[in-house]
């Protein structure tokens, strides 16, 4: 039995239908790479978003125009949006006037006071939050060591500096950031936030990477700050699509056990013994499992002699044979089918999964 990792207590918060900390499930974040003013295209990015398994979606919005255009994104998607603004106050305070169900500013380039306190204002009469997003690379100069360079507590004494002045302005909608490249540096920075402060905590490693370097710094950087309790929502960054960063976050979830009702797909790795093609017969499974709301584990291995044995803690499985397919239980087969029938069977399985 995998044990349950017992999560750091935050406070609740709402960003749109999503309801986060507060032992609140963790919620998959990701960001829109088209440009927010691309309608179209930018419709069948969230689309593809949200048949990923995202929970939250935060655009870009470098202009005017794009802080508009949020008023008729709304309208094609039920997602919680999140306007990430950089510099110019006024763009926050028209994002939420176009609907934005969240801000992402770093206050320490907003500017003044008096700019951040219309900001604030403005979220405050939508009821809306706003998360204090701080990378690594922007840190004010106060909070640096005389190289130039900082440790994990000066990361985290910045964002507690910032929490002060929201709370000085009667804003506690808030969520928190600590960005950096560095998975010990991001690391080490959360667990001393986790340490000072309740409010839910927003947790990624940024520029992670392309391929297989993102995707690996990301799940170890992510993964060990959950294994501590810590992270309200997630975002894998990587250099590639939006989905992948979505199904990324979901996995890392499941993987830790951290998300329920979602089934956890195995295959074996192959080996002279391979009877089938894994590979096709597991992306096969992947887009049949879709729509399956069920934490049920589903193996699909390459040999009927080893692979069902192998497997036998997968709750439903299929495995290549001479010709054949064998689908099994628990270890145990139920059914051989031709391979010609696979897809259809599988179909089949999974339809009966489904209304079990
Ligand atoms: Fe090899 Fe069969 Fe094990 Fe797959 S299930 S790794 S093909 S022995």
């Amino acid at each position: 039995m995998t044990p349950e990792i017992p999560r750091k207590k935050t406070k609740k918060i709402r960003i749109g239908r999503v309801v986060i900390g507060g032992g609140m499930p963790i919620a998959v974040q990701s960001m829109t790479k088209c440009p927010t003013t691309s309608l179209k295209k930018l419709s069948s990015e969230i689309r593809l978003l949200e048949e990923a398994g995202c929970d939250i979606v935060r655009l870009g919005i470098p202009d005017l125009e794009s802080a508009r255009a949020l008023r008729q994104i709304k309208k094609c998607t039920k997602m919680p949006l999140v306007a990430d603004i950089h510099f110019d106050w006024r763009l926050a305070v028209e994002s939420i006037k176009s609907g934005a169900d969240k801000i992402r500013i770093n206050p320490g380039n907003i500017g003044d006071g008096k700019k951040l306190k219309a900001v604030l204002a403005e979220a405050s009469a939508a009821s809306i939050p706003v998360r204090i997003g701080l990378n690594s690379g922007s840190l004010p100069k106060k909070y640096l060591l005389p190289g130039g360079g900082f440790t994990p507590e000066s990361f985290a004494g910045c964002a507690s500096d910032y929490i002060k002045l929201f709370e000085s302005m009667d804003f506690t909608d808030i969520v928190i950031s600590l960005k950096s490249t560095d998975i010990f540096m991001t690391y080490r920075a959360y667990r001393a936030m986790a340490e000072i402060t309740r409010y839910p905590l927003h947790i990624g490693i940024t520029e992670s990477g392309f391929g297989t370097e993102g995707l690996v710094r990301s799940s170890i950087g992510i993964g060990l700050l959950l294994f501590e309790g810590i992270g309200d929502t997630i975002r894998v960054s990587l250099t590639d699509t939006s989905a992948l960063e979505a199904e990324a976050g979901r996995e890392i979830l499941k993987t830790l056990n951290l998300s329920s009702g979602e089934p956890v797909l195995i295959s074996c790795p192959t080996c002279a013994r391979r009877e089938m093609d894994v590979a096709e017969l597991s992306r096969l499974a992947k887009k049949q499992l879709k729509g399956v709301k069920k934490g049920i584990t589903f193996a699909v291995m390459g040999c009927s002699v080893n692979g069902p044995g192998e497997a036998r803690h997968a709750d439903y499985g299929v495995a290549g044979g001479k010709g054949k397919v064998v689908i099994f239980s628990r270890g145990s087969a139920v059914k051989t089918v031709e391979k010609k029938d696979i897809a259809r069977e599988l179909k089949k399985l999974v339809g009966e999964i489904k209304n079990e």
